[in-house]
């Protein structure tokens, strides 16, 4: 098996961590002299770039959170004293308000290149036709793997999302031999080719899955290798570090971080107390190399675990277990981020809509749905189908506006939603990972 960039890859762990300290303080130094952001938000923690000594100081560090990347909209956290922005990206927001991502020429390079590591990690190279079925556009999936497999020396395809018949088309006409989506869209693909007497296993060359956008699990793993012989590899990303961006190896057995880009720590969410490898807690990422928008200590609110022990592929980067949960209620849906929040945002600027929601979330044919049930108000309630129906219609377009997915909406009858006695639990998840 080919190692990409073998300098990083296998390089040792204590000079590795040797590198990331230098980094950790160069990175930390130019924060605080550059950025009002950082220098406000260490000087309330009273911390100076001096305190950083050791790896472990990074814990003297305050935390950023989803707040800050609020507060923050849309340029406040963008830093460019090292050459100029290159592109944006976006990614929804907790309120409605996007989360707006910049990105240099070193912040584009270094995406492509960790990604590229990890394709070549589990087999793919220059020979490999790789089709991008994740959008295209703000949204960092698809331009994220692009760049990726160019890099890598391999053929691209920008089937971006949508229009089966013809990604399947292409799968077999070009010869694709790995298809990056997320998972349940595979699995629909899958089904959709043995409708029309196409078997993915036996009549293409398709054999690697790039997936991830949402939950899945190693039963999901199983069941896309055996119904279509495709291996399916593990990615992690989020939009607001860069896009997709760590992947497996061949060993399939947890993600890479690379430690050259990112300084790992698992917290336990309620202390913010650092965990050791293998305990379950809240993942805290530290970009060490990111320019425009910088990361520092982001609490990614995801739930996993850490484990640092040799991976038999001999890259001595840790790696994490699969994510088992959220801190937040945040929900993932087609690769789109929803956040109650944003839905009871939209919902509460109708007069005629009470106070009680609930997102139903469905996977029907292997493709994830969004049910909005929310009360009408006892004043709002008519027997007037027709104007049910346009209200109806109105909230499920400002909802797609808000989400950039769209979501059916129903209106129940005031009182007959569930009602909690401290937190409200908004989402009925019913997906099977
Ligand atoms: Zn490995």
């Amino acid at each position: 098996m080919t190692v990409w960039n073998p300098t990083i890859e296998m390089m040792p762990k204590k000079e590795l961590e040797k590198l990331q300290l230098k980094l950790l303080k160069i990175q930390v130094r130019r924060l605080y002299e550059n950025s009002p952001f950082y220098h406000s938000k260490m000087r309330m923690a009273g911390i100076i770039p001096d305190d950083i000594r050791t790896l472990d100081d990074v814990s003297k560090l305050p935390f950023m959170t989803k707040k800050d990347l609020r507060e923050g909209y849309p340029n406040k956290l963008m830093m460019t004293d090292r050459g100029g922005l290159l592109r944006y990206h976006a990614s929804s927001g907790t309120t409605g308000k996007a989360t707006i991502v910049g990105y240099t020429k070193n912040d584009l390079e270094n995406w492509s290149e960790s990604l590229a590591r990890a394709m070549a990690s589990f087999g793919l190279g220059s020979k490999d036709i790789i089709q991008v079925s994740n959008t295209y556009g703000l949204f960092s999936g698809g331009l994220g793997f692009h760049y990726a497999t160019e890099k890598l020396g391999a053929t691209v395809i920008p089937a971006s999302t949508g229009n089966t018949d013809r990604q399947i088309d292409l799968i077999c006409d070009l010869g694709v031999t790995a298809m990056a989506c997320t998972p349940s869209y595979l699995m629909y693909l899958g089904e959709v080719a043995e409708k029309k007497g196409i078997s993915i296993k036996k009549d293409t060359n398709l054999r690697y899955g790039l997936l991830g956008g949402e939950p899945w699990s190693d039963r999901m793993r199983d069941r896309i290798y055996e119904s279509m012989g495709i291996k399916g590899m593990n990615c992690f990303g989020a939009s607001e570090l860069s896009g997709p961006l760590f992947m497996e190896c061949a060993e399939q057995d947890g993600i890479h971080f690379w430690r050259d880009l990112a300084l790992l720590e698992i917290v336990d969410p309620d202390t913010g107390e650092t965990l050791g490898p293998g305990e379950k807690g809240e993942m805290v990422i530290t970009m060490l190399q990111k320019e425009a928008f910088p990361m520092v200590r982001y609490r990614m609110g995801d739930i996993t675990s850490m484990y640092e022990e040799d991976c038999p592929c001999g890259r001595p980067h840790p790696r994490i277990a699969r994510i088992t949960g959220r801190v937040d209620d945040m929900i993932i849906i087609r690769g789109i981020n929803v956040f109650p929040s944003q839905v009871e945002h939209t919902l509460m600027q109708h007069s005629e809509l009470g106070n009680e929601f609930q997102l139903v979330v469905d996977r029907k044919g292997h493709l994830d749905s969004m049910l909005v049930r929310v009360e009408l108000k006892p004043e709002a309630f008519t027997d007037n189908i027709i104007e049910l129906n346009a209200l109806r219609e109105h909230i499920s377009n400002r909802l797609k506006g808000v989400l950039s997915i769209s979501a059916n909406v129903e209106l129940v009858q005031p009182g007959t939603l569930p009602r909690f006695e401290g937190k409200a639990k908004r989402v009925v998840d019913r997906r099977e990972y």
